[in-house]
């Protein structure tokens, strides 16, 4: 059964007081909610903590990246054995600015995935376009080509930690949305490239990523090949995210 997901972003935002303010809100949202909704939480990886231990069991907590290596002379990286040991269930992978900013690379992203495979974390692999590509007719070549390379290294039992995130980059944090039949046709798409690969395609969680707000969710969730969102400016407002994680379908567990 495929995961409901709705994990929030908070990319380089937040502090103590957003912490102490928004968390407990969403807990006491969140936990009245009968939808089988995961909320996931995934702040700068300085609170991961504070956020753990207001979230409680309810929520799951996220970092945002982790290194390619287990440990040693990388100053400023934070491993997944780290990002374990302080209680997170899942980690980004190849966020779009971590492709466009820091130079990430497909086989970067592989590495980071195998990091993760190997602590038993949920890898939110994160895929997309740009607009030029989109308007050149090439989505799905590159959704589907950073699909197969990030996920090259995973087999067996490590599908189940694998969440895949279609996030076109000229909707990230600009406004647009892709259409609910454009994203849905991408989802399909992307779940047909992991049963090429090998994987129990229809298990695993794809979620959709890009100016996902309180008002557009709801036709997004009601897609058949969506099962949940990838928020980022619209997780910084607590309401914002409790009426997202509202608009996932009851019982659309697939
Ligand atoms: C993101 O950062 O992954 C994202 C989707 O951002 P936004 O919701 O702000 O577009």
């Amino acid at each position: 059964m495929r995961r409901k997901i709705v994990a929030g972003n908070w990319k380089m935002n937040g502090s103590t007081d957003l912490v102490e303010n928004l968390v407990g809100y969403v807990r006491s949202e969140v936990s009245s909610l009968d939808n089988g909704v995961e909320a996931v939480i995934i702040p700068p990886a300085l609170y991961v903590r504070d956020v753990k231990s207001l979230a409680g069991d309810r929520i799951s907590v996220g970092v945002q990246n982790v290194a390619c290596w287990e440990s040693g002379a990388y100053t400023g990286e934070v491993s997944a054995v780290m990002a374990k040991d302080c209680g997170c269930h899942y980690a980004l992978v190849g966020h779009s600015e971590r492709r466009q900013l820091f130079a990430e690379t497909d086989a970067t992203v592989a590495d980071k995935v195998a990091q993760l495979m190997s602590q038993g974390l949920n890898a939110i692999v994160c895929v997309g376009e740009t607009l030029a590509e989109r308007e050149a007719g090439q989505a799905e070549e590159i959704v589907s080509a950073q699909v197969r390379k990030g996920l090259a290294g995973v087999s067996g039992d490590g599908w189940q930690n694998i969440v895949v995130a279609y996030e076109p980059v000229w909707a990230i944090g600009t406004g647009k949305t892709a259409t609910s039949d454009d994203a849905q046709a991408m989802h399909r798409s992307i779940r047909k490239v992991l049963e090429d690969m090998g994987a129990p395609a229809e298990e695993i969680s794809l979620l959709y990523g890009g100016s996902v707000k309180a008002d557009n969710a709801a036709a997004l969730f009601a897609e058949p090949d969506i099962d949940g969102g990838l928020i980022g400016g619209a997780s910084l407002v607590a309401k914002d995210f409790v009426s997202i994680c509202q608009a996932m379908p009851a019982g659309s567990e697939s």
